[in-house]
């Protein structure tokens, strides 16, 4: 029988609705957007939306080709490519007025490209509505081609990010067809491709992994030039989700992080609610100072 440990105190945390978080819900329904902010229920919808002024969109339509074990996001046949979303996107970074955007996709294993073709033309628009906006861009390993990187990149972003989710072992229970090498060598690819973009993947804990597993995936990160890491506690989405093998208190990400940081990131973000956007904003300058 599956038994299931109670949630601590500390990730009890209540979503904080007030009038400008109604509003943006209803400009996304309005443009037929879908925000990871909104599907993952993520805790910090209020800080992000309202106070730090950033957002994470998920293009590409809503239903992903793949079927992640740890993943909310629906699966099966895809949308029809919308070739509108981007300039939708953009529009709604303008009126969100948001200083730092991340930019999400399912993964469209269906599709040539992977959809590498509207995520670009996506950070492009952006780039042109919003001059001032950074962008951090979130995208799915391509199918491991790396002409389609090469075209993602082309775009210009100002920060990859690309997430090995969990460490090496567990990866194969975790994710759907990623592999813990596809990944790492997609990182590294980017910094071949534009050495100057900060690069930066983020992991789960709470699936098993022990912690020389983790410090082995910060040190594999750091060998495939990785400059940026976070860190935050896994969470089961539904029953049908892998369950939450442990609940890491807070003085223990701290702890991580600090590990993080001798390795050589230029930031590592570590805590129970951390997010791989939460906090981006700040480490698009941390990582430009570098
Ligand atoms: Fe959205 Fe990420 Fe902020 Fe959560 S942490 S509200 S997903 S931007
Ligand atoms: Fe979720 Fe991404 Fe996996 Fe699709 S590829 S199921 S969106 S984590």
């Amino acid at each position: 029988k599956e038994e299931y440990i109670r949630k601590p105190e500390w990730l009890k945390t209540k979503i904080n609705t007030n009038e400008a978080y109604t509003d943006l819900k209803k400009l996304m329904r309005e443009k037929g957007l879908n925000t990871v902010c909104e599907e993952a229920r993520c805790p910090n919808i209020h800080e992000c939306w309202s106070e730090r002024k950033t957002a994470t969109f998920m293009i590409l339509g809503s239903i992903c080709t793949r079927a992640c074990r740890f993943c909310a996001v629906n699966t099966g046949l895809p949308n029809e490519l919308d070739l509108n979303e981007p300039m939708r996107v953009a529009e709604s970074v303008k009126i969100m007025g948001l200083k730092h955007v991340v930019v999400t996709a399912v993964a469209r294993d269906d599709l040539n490209d992977a959809g590498a073709g509207v995520f670009a033309e996506t950070v492009r628009a952006i780039r042109r509505e919003v001059p001032g906006c950074t962008i951090e861009i979130l995208p799915s390993d391509m199918k491991g081609d790396y002409e389609n990187l090469r075209n993602l990149m082309s775009s210009g972003p100002d920060i990859f990010n690309h997430n090995i989710e969990t460490v090496r072992r567990l990866t194969p229970r975790v994710r759907a067809k990623a592999t813990y090498d596809r990944s790492l060598e997609l990182l590294r690819r980017v910094k071949e491709i534009a050495p100057d973009t900060p690069t930066k993947s983020s992991i789960m804990v709470g699936l098993g992994e022990t912690k020389e597993e983790i410090i082995q995936a910060m040190d594999d990160l750091r060998a495939h030039n990785v400059d940026i890491m976070t860190i935050g506690q896994y969470l089961q989405p539904t029953k049908k989700h892998l369950m939450v093998e442990r609940y890491y208190h807070p003085d223990e990400f701290a702890e991580l992080k600090e590990i993080a940081m001798t390795k050589g990131f230029s930031h590592c973000e570590a805590g129970p609610l951390v997010r791989s956007s939460y906090h981006a904003d700040e480490q698009v300058s941390n990582a430009s100072a570098q």
